[in-house]
C-alpha cells in the first residue's frame, strides 16, 4: 500500500511507498529525546497519554517528498539522530541517522494529518512494541504495547539487512545526494533549551 504524508498546513507533502505490517516494524518510542521533540515543536499533543510517540521504522529508500522540502527543518537532541520536522507548521516527520544508513522513523503525525488519512493500524496494523518505557511520563496503561522480544529485534536485524543489501537507503531527500550535507543545517538542541523545554512543561501541565 502506499500511505499519503503531508504536514498540518499541507505545504510539505509525500508518500510513502510500499507500506505494509511486514514492511517495517511499528512500535511506541517513550525515551526522552522523543518527548523533548514534542516539546520543541509545540506539539505536546503528538506524544500519547504516557508521552509516548508513534513510529514507523521504514526503509528511507520508499519514501519520497514531493513538495515543500524547502520547509523540511532539522533539529538533533543526540549526536546521531537526524529529527526533522515541517518547518512551516512544525509538524514532526521523522527521523535518521546519516546519510546513506538505510534507515527512516515516520512519525505518526505525518501519516494522519490528510483530511482522509485511514486509521494507521488499518495501513501498518498495532505498535508492536514499546521502547525506553522506563522513560514514560505515567505508568503504562495495561493495553500499552509489549516489551521488545529477542524475536522481533532479529526481525528488525534483518530488515534493516535486507534494506542495505536491496540498496533502500537511496535516495535520501533529506541529504545532498553529492555532499552528503543535510537539507537544512540541523539545530542543536542544548542542555539548557531541553531543560527549559522541560521545566515549562512541568508548570504547564501534568
Ligand atoms: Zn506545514
Ligand atoms: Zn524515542
Amino acid at each position: 500500500m502506499e500511505l499519503t504524508l503531508r504536514c498540518r498546513c499541507g505545504h510539505v507533502r509525500g508518500v510513502a511507498h510500499e507500506v505494509a505490517p511486514a514492511a517495517g516494524l511499528r512500535f511506541t518510542c517513550y525515551c526522552r529525546d522523543c518527548q523533548d521533540f514534542a516539546r520543541f515543536l509545540g506539539h505536546p499533543d503528538m506524544l500519547d497519554a504516557a508521552g509516548g510517540t508513534d513510529i514507523f521504522q521504514m526503509a528511507i529508500g520508499r519514501l519520497e517528498i514531493l513538495s515543500g522540502l524547502d520547509a523540511v527543518r532539522c533539529v538533533k537532541l543526540s549526536a546521531r539522530v537526524y529529527r526533522w520536522y515541517a518547518g512551516c507548521c512544525r509538524t514532526p516527520i521523522g527521523n535518521t541517522a546519516g546519510p546513506g544508513f538505510p534507515l527512516f522513523a515516520l512519525i505518526h503525525s505525518f501519516a494522519e494529518a490528510a483530511p482522509d488519512a485511514p486509521p494507521l493500524g488499518r495501513v501498518l496494523g498495532p505498535p508492536r512494541c514499546r521502547l525506553f518505557a522506563r522513560s514514560a511520563t505515567v505508568e503504562l496503561p495495561p493495553d500499552a504495547p509489549p516489551p521488545v522480544s529477542a524475536g522481533l529485534f532479529l526481525y528488525r536485524l534483518r530488515r534493516v539487512a535486507g534494506w542495505w543489501a536491496r540498496g533502500l537507503g537511496r535516495p535520501n531527500p533529506f541529504f545532498d545526494d553529492k555532499t552528503a550535507a543535510p537539507i537544512s543545517p540541523p539545530h542543536v538542541l542544548g542542555a539548557e533549551e531541553r531543560a527549559a523545554l522541560e521545566s515549562g512543561i512541568r508548570r504547564g501541565g501534568p
